[in-house]
């Protein structure tokens, strides 16, 4: 692993590489393999304090420059980026699981968020309003919020950072970053190149260690103005209600259910590529991840049999492997929620087409299954499973089926398959979703909004609106 040149094992405040206060560490290992990587700093709330006064002390300087000096080092960050694409996506591989490939491609997903907000900290325009007075005239000015915290989940370890520390810091925001526990090397990877491109000391912090300390240190401190979450509902709804105290500003990506819908129409086999991106990218775990399928009655066989068969070509394996497009679970929960998705829908009457139990390799790795004739009340139609399950439900009308997709408290993503141009715009129209994919599976992209509704979240990232999330609108009214 000595190849591993932006593995760093320390947290970064104020521009230093700093252990915990105590020396604790804690180790974190592959979940291909279960063997160490290395270990990063155990920190809690002092820490935590130390990096926020060390964002507050950069941010005068930091939001100072003009916004194209703040992206000539953005920008810098995302060219270090494409050039250490295979350093940072073999380190993600290690520390995530997911194959080499994907990870590869997640560097370039991540690294885009750096490059749109370089260009769109630029275009952080005010408003002159008419004013309703002739010796008035308004205005209206866009600034950064202050300093801003930021805690990522681990199924993008690299994607989740950028697409928040690049909006912040183009609009003039420093940042403290608590990344996830299971991946903080790519985490700390950023750092380190954050720092070559010459983002100045303070700008951007990464603490590691305890969640709940770092979280309630950075959601009580007044000195943040600014939360931004990615994660699940449970915690997003935490870390909300610790913010209500001061009123600070939050955004949140949290979980979804997404359905994806195959009518009658559809073109299955590009439905068939599609589901395969939209469920099974990243072993099923990520937000937007169809969890649900819906296949009209009249194809619903048809869409089966494909469906096994493309299935059944995956490669599961360690990722770094070259032919692998599967990899491990996160960890032994994740594996237990898959296990138990399924056993509760068999127990409903659902059969296993294929796969629908660990995989032969061991440790975390898991088949990727199939099941058909689900039945409507099983915990798969309810909760997000996170891992490699498809669930084929069957449908025979249009409203039922919109019905069905609606019926979750979540509302993020949304995937329907249709060559019917009025049945395009009618059921994109009644989806309760903030994203609905329409012949495609894969939507995300740094140019659009991201972002869910419903307990899916509050806010938008990527896109012209993503940098919404980080100014505040301050109104001047002058007399003349
Ligand atoms: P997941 O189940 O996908 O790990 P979580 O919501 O638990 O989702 O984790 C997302 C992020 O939230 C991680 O960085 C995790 O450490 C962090 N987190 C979890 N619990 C808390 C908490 N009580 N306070 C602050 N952060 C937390």
């Amino acid at each position: 692993m000595n190849d591993l040149t932006l593995l760093r094992q320390r947290a970064y405040v104020d521009g230093q590489w700093v252990c915990a206060r105590n020396n604790e560490t804690q180790s974190i290992c592959n979940p291909a393999t279960g063997e160490l990587i290395g270990n990063v700093p155990l920190m809690g709330a002092h820490e935590t304090r130390t990096a926020i006064d060390a964002a507050n002390r950069a941010l005068p300087a930091w939001r100072s420059l003009t916004a194209k000096e703040r992206a000539a080092r953005l920008r810098a960050w995302f060219d270090l980026m494409i050039e250490n694409q295979d350093q940072l996506a073999r380190l993600m591989t290690i520390e995530q699981g997911k194959p080499l490939a994907e990870a590869r491609n997640e560097i370039l997903y991540a690294a885009s968020f750096l490059e749109w907000f370089a260009e769109e900290g630029k275009r952080i325009y005010g408003d002159v309003i008419p004013a309703p007075q002739a010796d008035k005239r308004v205005l209206v000015i866009k600034q950064p919020i202050g300093v801003a915290a930021a805690i990522t989940p681990w199924n993008f370890p690299s994607a989740m950072i950028t697409r928040k520390v690049g909006p912040a810091l183009a609009a003039g925001c420093t940042m403290v970053l608590k990344p996830a526990p299971q991946t903080p090397f790519s985490a700390l990877a950023l750092a380190e190149l954050a720092e070559r491109a010459g983002i100045p000391p303070g700008v951007f912090n990464v603490v590691t260690g305890s969640a709940g300390e770092i979280g309630a240190e950075l959601t009580s401190n007044p000195i943040v103005r600014k939360l931004t979450f990615t994660g699940s509902t449970n915690v997003g709804r935490l870390l909300m209600a610790e913010c209500a105290r001061d009123i600070k500003k939050v955004s949140l990506e949290l979980g979804g259910n997404a359905p994806f819908i195959v009518f009658e129409d559809a073109d299955l086999d590009s439905a068939i590529e599609g589901v395969l991106v939209a469920k099974y990218r990243n072993n099923g775990q990520t937000c937007v991840c169809a969890n649900r399928i819906y296949v009209h009655d009249s194809v619903y066989d048809a869409f089966a049999d494909k469906l096994k068969k493309a299935v059944e070509a995956f490669q599961v394996g360690n990722g770094l492997k070259s032919g692998v497009n599967m990899g491990p679970l996160i960890n032994e929960s994740a594996v237990e929620k898959v296990q138990a998705h399924i056993a509760d829908a068999v127990g409903k009457g659902a059969r296993i087409l294929t796969g629908g139990k660990a995989h032969s390799l061991g440790g975390t790795f898991f088949e990727p299954t199939v099941l058909t004739e689900v039945s409507h009340d099983s915990l798969v139609a309810k909760e997000e499973t996170f891992g490699p399950l498809a669930p084929l439900f069957r449908f025979r009308n249009e409203d039922d089926v919109i019905a069905y997709a609606n019926d979750t408290e979540y509302g993020l993503a949304a995937y329907f398959y249709t060559r019917d141009l009025a049945r395009t715009f009618r059921v994109a129209e009644a989806l309760e979703y903030g994203m609905i994919g329409i012949n495609s599976g894969a939507i995300s992209t740094e140019v659009a909004p991201f972002g869910g509704v419903k307990a899916s979240g509050l806010g938008r990232e990527g896109s012209k609106y993503g940098i919404e999330e980080y100014v505040e609108i301050k109104y001047l009214s002058i007399g003349l």
